[in-house]
């Protein structure tokens, strides 16, 4: 994994820092509005008949806060919260112990849902529908299928594409929620809350310059916060304003429509290379030696709906915004757009 200031992917020196600015309830969960407010009448309707909440996906690109509402819904729902992750489910033992595990109402929390093997995706099937795991006791012709009962619980998935998840496994869900980009205000609150809980003096145009920049994502807007804080300190008094924050940008090479080295690198190949597209998703993984996951999970989404980039039946193509922007002369006769 590459190291760039934008990624959103979490990274491990990120853990304590992550769960610590965690909200854990529903009124410091900062936008999202429509879902949030589906979430606090399912809750409390399940908590009025005493039943767990139903089972719910969350999707969208990644730190834009599907594990943090999982763990709103535990909380607010009065219940804990079991967290892992599709790949860390191996083998049908796992599962079973993790099931097993589960007290009334708790909530089961597995990332990357879109992948998990269909065996172990089979198995959830029952689980999650009759609250029940089969488990084959022997071999051969003597073998038993014991029905292990379990308790009633919630299974909260989450996946950056709803796209790779079987028909199946969707339509286990009760309530499926798409998770947007923020607005650059909401991403301001956010870091004025974290800057408050890491007693970090910040000033509200500061917030905003980091928020502008933060690809609408809340883990990348907590992340500059860290950054500016760290310029704050070694070449001011600590305290982030304006000048710092922009200094801090300009240092980890973040441009002002938000891209960073790596997105314009993206766009230069499409432009440079290809005369503006159509290119094929391959062609630019290779090019620029990312795997073709990461790409469609993280750089492309933002790519996408900042207008830079569009997506055609025969390839990415990129638009008069990215030329513009990244100052190359656009030639709409030889772009694949038209
Ligand atoms: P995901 O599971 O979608 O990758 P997370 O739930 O881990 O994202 O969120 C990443 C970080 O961003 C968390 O540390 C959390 O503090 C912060 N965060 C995400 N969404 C919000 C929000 N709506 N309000 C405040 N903080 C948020």
């Amino acid at each position: 994994m590459n190291d760039r200031e934008l990624d959103p992917i979490q990274r491990e020196e990120e853990g304590s820092y992550e769960i610590s600015l965690r909200p854990s309830r529903f009124e410091d969960f900062v936008g999202q509005e429509a879902i949030k407010s589906n979430l606090r009448v399912f809750v409390e309707a399940a908590k009025r008949r005493g039943e767990p909440v139903d089972h719910m996906l969350f999707c969208g690109p990644p730190g834009l806060g599907k594990t943090t509402l999982a763990l709103i819904l535990a909380e607010e729902r009065g219940v804990s919260l079991h967290s892992t992750s599709a790949p860390a489910i191996e083998h049908k033992g796992q599962l079973a112990s993790l099931l097993t595990k589960l007290e009334p109402n708790d909530i089961l929390f597995i990332d990357e849902i879109h992948r998990l093997s269909p065996i172990i995706e089979e198995n959830l099937y029952t689980a999650v529908e009759d609250f029940h795991i089969d488990i084959v006791n022997g071999e051969g012709p003597y073998a038993q299928i014991l029905k292990l009962p379990l308790h009633p619980f919630t299974l909260v998935a989450a996946t950056t594409r709803t796209g790779l998840l079987t028909n199946p496994m969707r339509s286990r869900f009760g309530y499926a929620a798409r998770l947007d980009y923020y607005k650059p205000e909401e991403l301001a609150k956010i870091v004025r809350r974290s800057a408050s809980l890491f007693q970090i003096e910040i000033e509200p145009e500061a917030a905003m310059e980091l928020a502008r920049r933060a690809r609408g994502t809340p883990r990348i807007a907590n992340r500059l916060l860290r950054r500016a804080r760290d310029f704050a300190q070694v070449l001011g008094d600590g305290r982030i304003d304006v000048e710092m924050a922009r200094t801090a940008l300009t240092r980890l090479e973040i441009d002002d429509a938000g891209l960073d080295e790596m997105d314009r690198r993206y766009l230069e190949v499409i432009l440079d290379q290809h005369h503006g597209g159509p290119v094929g998703i391959d062609t630019l993984a290779a090019a620029l030696a990312e795997p073709r996951d990461t790409i469609e999970d993280v750089y492309e989404p933002f790519l996408l709906q900042q207008g830079f980039l569009a997506r055609t039946s025969r390839g990415r193509c990129a638009t008069r915004k990215a030329a513009e922007h990244l100052g190359r002369p656009w030639k709409p006769e030889q772009s694949g757009l038209f």
